[in-house]
């Protein structure tokens, strides 16, 4: 049984207490498929479930944090038998993110039901779930929990007497990063290698096998059975105006107790801080990067005065993306940290851009130099200007994306990085060797 110490109403982890919380019997004890039976045997049409979406604010929480109802508004009209596709994203390969593997495995067939309502809003009659090659428990999940809805008649042909159909499949990854990028993993999804394609044209035009799809993160169609059981006023009301709901954020690094928190959108930094136990042994807090390294680190100072919501966040001069927090505390070197996030993605780039394949690499390796006291005056300026020159010249996000850690770093660590390249080692390291040496 997960251990999620808060005092908030969970929405997509609830009834996770129960030991048995993936089972289609723990499901149906508290209300499970009341939603999809709702939408298919009451009538309700797809414009109606669009717009109760619409109404809650639910926007994806895959990182891009678009707003779902107007997503499945996009999908064109049907086009005679030709089929439609939904997606869901469960690749979560962003480090620092660990939340739809625990919806999966303990909460798998909120995650069916929503997919069963979404794709009828989308007129969709086939679903995937593209689950990371590494998940395997949550994979077992899903898979039994798909294969208990085919017994139960909750997936398959003639949904609830209403003539719609919808088949749900799993799709297991191989554990590349850049897979996540929507457009890499309809590629992945039709046996290919997971490379990002070049938009337009978009999923909901041309998706797996080039036909109509919508790609949705695990957390948002898990959101989507208890907005129709609730209403989408509901739903807004947990959140901030602008967006509904919770948010699971995954807290990790240098606090005393790691792990997912469900908590409203637009909770205070420094109340979430809370519930994880505060940053360890009491340290003061150095730097936080809220959504995963793909976005801007900042100060813990400005952190500190800032709500969870992508208004907040953004306003603190970073995103919440996929609301991975990573708290470094005081005793944290920037420089090394980011030398490994630069790694990271040097390593993950799919390498079909120039821009993203070299730049990422030079980086790299520039950062990689000052940390190892070898580093140049002029270095900083190298990497923004590399920066600068990947920055909007990619196929997909990545490229933005690797140069976010770099930048924001250099703007809030600049004092950091000078002191590696004046002095061969470690700011951090100095001022802990010296208070060590001066408490005796
Ligand atoms: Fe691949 Fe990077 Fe280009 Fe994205 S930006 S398509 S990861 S090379």
């Amino acid at each position: 049984m997960p251990d999620y110490p808060n005092d908030y109403e969970l929405v997509t982890l609830a009834g996770t207490e129960r030991e048995d919380s993936h089972t289609l019997q723990a499901y149906l004890d508290r209300g499970g498929y009341s939603a999809a039976k709702k939408v298919l045997s009451e009538g309700l049409t797809r414009d109606d479930v669009i717009s109760e979406i619409k109404k809650a604010g639910l926007r994806g929480r895959g990182g891009a944090g678009f707003p779902t109802g107007l997503k499945w508004s996009f999908m064109p009209p049907a086009d005679g038998n030709q089929p439609k596709y939904l997606a869901c994203n469960a690749d979560e390969a962003e480090p620092g993110t660990f939340k739809d593997r625990d919806i999966m495995r303990h909460n798998p067939h909120q995650l069916v039901e929503g997919m069963i309502i979404g794709g009828y809003a989308i007129d969709a009659t086939v679903g995937y779930v593209y689950i990371r090659g590494e998940f395997w428990e949550p994979y077992a999940r899903v898979q039994a929990a798909i294969e208990a809805a085919y017994e139960a008649g909750y997936l398959g042909p003639n949904l609830f007497g209403s003539g719609v159909d919808f088949d749900l499949h799993t799709h297991r990854g191989g554990g590349a990063y850049i897979a996540g990028e929507e457009t890499a993993m309809l590629e992945s999804i039709e046996g290919k290698k997971a490379m990002p394609r070049f938009k337009p044209p978009f999923p909901a035009n041309y998706g797996i096998f080039g036909r109509p799809t919508t790609v949705n993160n695990v957390e948002t169609l898990a959101s989507v059975p208890p907005i129709i059981n609730n209403g989408g006023d509901w739903f807004l009301g947990v959140g901030t105006p602008e967006s509904g709901g919770t948010k699971i954020y995954s807290v990790s690094g240098h606090v005393e107790r790691p792990g997912n928190y469900e908590v409203p959108l637009g909770t205070p930094f420094s109340e979430l801080l809370e519930l994880a136990g505060g940053v360890r042994n009491g340290n003061g807090l150095k730097a936080v990067i809220p959504g995963g390294p793909s976005v801007p680190m900042v100060p813990g100072e400005v952190i500190m005065d800032a709500n969870m919501d992508y208004e907040s966040l953004a306003q603190a001069g970073t995103m919440l993306g996929a609301g991975s927090v990573i708290i470094m505390d005081e005793h944290t070197c920037i420089v090394r940290a980011v030398e490994r996030i630069a790694k990271f993605f040097h390593h993950e780039s799919c390498g079909q851009c120039t821009p993203c394949r070299e730049g990422s690499g030079w980086l790299h390796r520039v950062v990689h130099r000052i940390e190892h006291g070898q580093g140049r005056m002029e270095d900083l300026d190298t990497l923004l200007e590399v920066g600068s020159r990947i920055e909007g010249r990619t196929i997909c996000a990545f490229g933005d994306a690797e140069v976010a850690p770099v930048q924001s770093s250099i703007q809030h660590f600049r004092d950091e990085f000078d002191y590696h390249i004046n002095h061969k080692r470690c700011m951090v390291g100095a001022g802990a060797r010296a208070s060590m040496a001066q408490a005796g």
